[in-house]
């Protein structure tokens, strides 16, 4: 055997420059360098410097001596919010600027070249659907990880069903007509809550196109890595595996991180494992350690979804009216509106100051974690809910893009866990839910959200969890390919 061969695995992994994909992709990149992968992750500079600007993110990678960040421009101006409906940019920029840059680096070999060893296997997102040609191309193996729902994933590989049946393009009449194109979603699955996207009325629009195209190149790459479990999606996982032979669900990874880091003894109490873009607000631990136990409603809608000053003014109202304690991560730049300024009614100030508290971005998965949070109101990201199963914590979801939409209706109907608001925001709708889950149904939401708990719990425990199982399938797998 040549010297070479005995090298480890190179594995380069390039997320979607968002928070969501960088956080999860992250997480599994540490996975591997613990496992003594060699890992290059590739980042836009603006994620990069978002990312690296919080010291604890880099001291905790140096740990790792064959793990590298790399950084590629996105094509977008420094102040450009990424967010909201400027979201779709991001998507211009990967097409137009990142994807030739990409594929210079890897044909070129620039990227080995700084390596001890050159690149041997690619972890992409999904969204990267010229990925996978390019691997083909150059003989390296690829997987794709999927990091949205895999519920929104389904029906994503169903739109092309859909179109043929008439459902997809549909018009705000039909939002509550059940569709029958995604199979075993059938009694449950109305217009409203297939994937935003879907409420475009031209097919030829990018976006359309993009998804097509995406759902096409996925069953060509050598695997699909999914954030979930078994034991969370088991009939939709089935159903993806008839296009796609060769899942990894490896979910919900950022607690099989968790769960591996411990038994390795890496992470403590005194570590955070956070990848937050934002820094993180430490005070508001200290003020729900003051807070009786489930008594707090943590809101947040994400990183990406902004609100408008109307709707931002329905969701306080609604949460003051409750009577109920809350914890408000109200990131910046998540008000639309070039001038987002707004005066504050006095009735919400007081309230607030009484039993309220409003900072701008928190770990997250620190503050579902702790026992005062007892409701979450989510925008419905798959990374929040997956978080938010894992605690127990029952949701109000009020969806905002993309899957968004498809997982709050899995919350409702499928894992019993939440209410979905779906397309409503309104003050008296609002109190109305809390009081529902938090008083009126509180025994029945606990009990639910405790049995996802002990199921997501299972799926990661090293001791017969299958993500951890499929983890080291992967990571076998990985070996094999690479040779
Ligand atoms: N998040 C966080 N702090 C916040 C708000 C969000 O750490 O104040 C994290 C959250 O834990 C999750 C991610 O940001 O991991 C958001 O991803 P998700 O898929 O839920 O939604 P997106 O931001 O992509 O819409």
């Amino acid at each position: 055997m040549g010297k070479d061969k005995v090298k480890s695995p190179h594995v380069l992994l390039f997320p979607l420059p968002l928070q969501g994909p960088v956080n999860c992709m992250l997480k599994l990149a540490e996975l591997l360098a613990l496992n003594g992968l060699q890992c290059t992750f590739l980042n836009t500079d603006y994620i990069q410097n978002c990312l690296l600007k919080h010291t604890h993110v880099q001291s905790r990678f140096d740990n790792y001596p064959e793990f590298r960040f790399e950084a590629i421009p996105d094509g977008l101006p420094e102040d450009h919010p990424r967010t909201g409906d400027k979201f779709l940019d991001v998507a211009n920029g990967i097409q137009e600027v990142m994807k030739p840059i990409f594929v210079e680096m890897l044909t070129s070999g620039k990227l080995s070249s700084k390596s001890s060893s050159p690149v041997s296997f690619v972890i992409a997102d999904g969204f990267y659907s010229f990925a996978v040609d390019l691997a083909k191309e150059i003989g390296i193996p690829l997987m794709y990880f999927e990091t949205i729902s895999p519920c929104a994933l389904w029906t994503f590989f169903c739109l092309p069903r859909l179109i043929e049946l008439g459902e997809v393009p549909f018009k705000e009449e039909d939002y509550d007509r059940k569709v029958s194109g995604v199979p075993g979603t059938k009694n449950f699955l109305r217009g409203r809550d297939l994937p935003s996207f879907f409420r475009i009325s031209d097919l030829n629009h990018p976006i359309i196109q993009f998804i097509l195209k995406e759902i096409q190149e996925i069953p060509r790459s050598q695997g699909l890595l999914l954030n979930t479990s078994e034991n969370i999606d088991g009939p939709i996982i089935s159903q993806i595996s008839t296009l796609c032979p060769n899942i990894y669900n490896i979910g919900p990874l950022h607690s099989l991180h968790k769960s591996i880091l411990l038994s390795a003894q890496k992470a403590s109490s005194h570590t955070s494992s956070s990848n937050s873009l934002w820094e993180d607000d430490k005070s508001c631990m200290t003020w729900l350690d003051a807070q009786p136990q489930k008594s707090v409603i943590y809101v947040s809608i994400g990183s990406i979804a902004v609100m408008t000053v109307d709707q931002l003014m329905e969701l306080w109202h609604g949460i003051v009216n409750s009577g109920k304690r809350f914890l408000w991560a109200l990131r910046p730049g998540s008000i639309a509106g070039k001038d987002s300024k707004y005066a504050i009614p006095a009735e919400l100030s007081d309230a607030t100051k009484e039993r309220g508290c409003i900072v701008s971005w928190v770990f997250q998965e620190e503050v579902l974690a702790h026992p005062a949070i007892g409701l979450f109101l989510t925008h419905s990201g798959w990374n929040s809910t997956l978080e938010s199963l894992v605690e127990g914590v029952p949701m109000i979801c009020w969806p905002y893009i993309v899957d968004q939409q498809v997982i709050s209706r899995f919350v409702q109907e499928v894992w019993k866990v939440g209410i979905d608001m779906k397309d409503n925001c309104d003050r008296i709708l609002i109190e109305k839910t809390v009081r529902e889950i938090m008083e009126d149904r509180k025994d029945e939401f606990e009990k639910s959200s405790s049995v996802m708990a002990k199921l997501a719990g299972q799926s990661v425990a090293d001791q017969g969890g299958s993500s951890h199982h499929n983890f080291n399938r992967l990571l076998k797998d990985i070996r094999a390919m690479s040779v």
